[in-house]
């Protein structure tokens, strides 16, 4: 599904060239639930942007299911990302003074898409929040925010959902319903990448990576996966 080869990742600076991400390779399957930890600066979220598409390698190879995404256009860069991926980050990203339902029909609206409450409303049913359709972000928790944000990023049913570091800002109650919602998302069928540097998170995920200075570190299964869900129908 996500094939890395070689992925070098620089930026031009005053000082001269800085290299982040120092040759990555990784081979991510369908359904996987892979947490990415490694102290702040390691490259972590510029390993994401690449992930999700927002950003192009330096150099390197990226396959995204068959295709070589570093030969697309950013045109077709932008539909592959529109289909194949939903994004969550730390601070939900939510519009204020709008309504949950609007918040998660806005990437809908772009496009122009026929039946955009509807599917806003099953995404907002489907992480839980079929009651406060109306509510907005000031009237709710963090953790209903992340939920409204996963919500956006379901709308288009990705196959991949990228979390940079989704409960960054999120008590410890709020961090379990997160990671129990993105359980479910995995058992249902999503490919999930999430950045923490919290173990407890990355204790929910079936893999776990470490990177430090632009480079991994070590790639490891998950045992003794945690939740606190009765079952993952897997
Ligand atoms: P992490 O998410 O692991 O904390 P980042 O990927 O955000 O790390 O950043 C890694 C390093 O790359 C940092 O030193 C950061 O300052 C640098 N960096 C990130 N984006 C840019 C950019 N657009 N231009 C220059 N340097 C950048
Ligand atoms: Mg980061």
């Amino acid at each position: 599904m996500i094939q890395l080869e070689g992925i070098v990742k620089s930026f031009s600076m005053a000082e001269g060239q800085m290299t982040i991400l120092h040759g990555i390779d990784l081979h991510i399957r369908p359904g996987e639930m892979v947490a990415i930890m490694g102290p702040s600066g390691s490259g972590k979220s510029t390993l994401m942007n690449i992930l999700g598409c927002l950003d192009a390698p330096s150099t390197g190879r990226y396959m995204l299911d068959g295709t070589d995404v570093t030969k697309l256009s950013k045109k077709q860069l932008a539909r592959a990302r529109g289909e194949k991926i939903g994004f969550v980050f730390q601070s939900f990203n939510l519009i204020p003074r709008t309504s949950a339902l609007r918040n998660v029909e806005l990437p809908l609206v772009y496009n122009g898409a026929r039946g955009r409450k509807a599917k806003a409303k099953a995404a907002l049913e489907r992480v839980g929040l079929g009651s406060r359709l109306g509510h907005v972000p000031s009237e709710l928790s963090g953790g209903q925010k992340q939920r409204v944000a996963i919500a956006r990023a379901l709308i288009n049913d990705p196959a991949i959902i990228l979390a940079d570091e989704p409960t960054g800002a999120l008590d410890t109650k709020s961090t379990t319903e997160i990671m129990d919602l993105f359980t479910e998302l995995n058992a249902a069928g999503a490919t999930i990448v999430v950045i923490t540097h919290e173990d407890e998170v990355a204790e929910y995920c079936t893999r776990r990576i470490w990177l430090r200075d632009g480079v991994i570190r070590s790639d490891e299964p998950v045992h003794n996966r945690r939740t606190t869900l009765e079952k993952i129908s897997a």
